[in-house]
């Protein structure tokens, strides 16, 4: 296997104080990112340092330590907005992460929909790419069709064009899955939207820990993010919205920071992104999540994307001289996820004979029941890497996973 990649996995795990921990008396193996990352040091320190030197609510103090927590908070704000290249700072929105995206947008187009419209969802998104539209057409009586999946784990774009028409008003999609690490082909996806004249969210909260996205050149209208997926902190996240669509949707929730002027007749709400984010925010994790998008770009995306093939083709080949361990999601585009199951053995039963060696695998649907479904199994053991994950790991896995079959055969 060649050594393209320049990133030193070494020296980036003193980064992770979390990896030097033991698990059931054996070093832990954290294969579950595709769940939550783990947080380097650079963002521990941004939590501990807004703790510990100027938390202050923002936005309407005339104080220092108010104004401090202010500017950084809004440096964030300009830090994400410059990462995935939206074009103003006010189409980013914090929020608590991509369900709570979904949502802001999902309750927005209540007043934009009604009966007889049509959205169209993929058969492999997400459950928070899901529900919230579900509810959408209870509340609205628009209807919602699913574009299908073929055998690989890739959606199937003649299928897709034939379910667009002029009743089209919006198309959902994860960016990249995060129960198959297919990396679908959002361009074409969003193109053909467009062209019936619907709108496109895609829930890009698997996709932004290894893809670089940029807004403005994939013409997307929303696009998701989830701060704790890309070595942020848990409960912060974003919508990038266009500004367009954001001054047509109405506001999601009311209160204080969202409102120009408040009288007992009329309430007129403030400009963007005040008008999406009432009441305190999540100021330390906005802040955190900066130092986050810091991090990984001092690193390089790319960089990280080409290390966590290897480790991708890597895990493949091994896994797969395992007799019987079938794959789910073999598209040639993916990201570095594998869901597997081992002929009948359940996978929760392999995943705990895999924490007993320290080693963290997720086990389940993956929030994702209508994959499952489409492959008539329960559940899958799903690994994920990234970039502080080594091949030694892998190994370890892959033994465990010899082991566990040996056990329960
Ligand atoms: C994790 C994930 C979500 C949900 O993100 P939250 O941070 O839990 O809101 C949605 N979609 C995909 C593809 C995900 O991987």
């Amino acid at each position: 296997m060649s050594n393209t990649s320049s990133l030193d996995v070494a020296v980036i795990r003193k980064d992770f104080p979390i990896l030097d921990r033991m698990v059931n008396g054996k070093p832990l193996v954290y294969f579950d990112n595709a769940a939550t990352s783990q947080t380097p040091k650079q963002v521990i320190d941004a939590i501990v340092d807004y703790y510990s030197s100027y938390n202050a609510n923002i936005h309407r103090g005339v104080h220092t330590l108010s104004q401090e927590a202010t500017d950084k908070y809004e440096q964030a704000r300009l830090k994400i907005q410059r990462h995935f290249n939206a074009a103003k700072p006010h189409e980013i929105i914090f929020t608590s992460g991509t369900t709570h995206s979904i949502n802001l947008v999902a309750n927005g187009f209540s007043s934009l929909l009604q009966k007889g419209d049509e959205l169209i969802v993929s058969a492999m998104e997400h459950h928070s790419n899901i529900v919230p539209w579900q509810m959408l057409c209870e509340r609205t009586g628009a209807m919602l069709k699913v574009i299908p999946m073929s055998e690989k784990g890739e959606l199937i774009m003649d299928e897709y064009r034939k379910l667009l028409s002029d009743k089209t008003k919006m198309v959902f999609c994860n960016h990249v899955s995060n129960a198959l690490g297919t990396v679908n082909p959002i361009k074409e996806i969003i193109e053909a939207a467009h062209n019936v004249g619907a709108a496109v969210l895609i829930d890009g909260a698997q996709a932004a820990p290894h893809i670089q996205a940029d807004v403005q050149e994939l013409d997307v209208d929303f696009y998701t993010v989830s701060a704790h997926k890309m070595c942020g902190p848990t409960g912060v996240g974003i919508l990038y919205g266009k500004e367009e669509w954001l001054h047509k949707l109405p506001p999601y929730q009311g209160g204080g920071e969202m409102i120009a002027e408040v009288t007992f007749e009329k309430t007129t709400y403030a400009d963007l992104p005040h008008k999406f984010e009432a009441g305190t925010p999540n100021i330390c994790g906005g802040i955190a999540f900066g130092a986050a998008i810091d991090y990984m770009n001092a690193i390089g995306i790319d960089v990280i994307a080409a290390y966590e093939n290897e480790l991708l083709v890597y895990a493949t080949e091994q896994l797969l001289s395992i007799e019987g361990l079938r794959i789910y999601g073999t598209s040639e585009n993916k990201t570095s996820v594998i869901s597997f199951n081992i002929e009948s053995i359940h996978p929760y039963d392999i995943g705990s004979i895999l924490d007993k060696l320290g080693i963290a695998v997720r086990t389940g649907h993956h929030c994702a029941q209508p994959i499952m479904d489409f492959y008539k199994i329960p559940g899958t053991v799903r690994a994920s890497f990234n970039f502080y994950n080594t091949k030694e790991e892998i190994d370890a896995m892959v033994e465990g996973v010899k082991r566990a079959k040996a056990m329960l055969q």
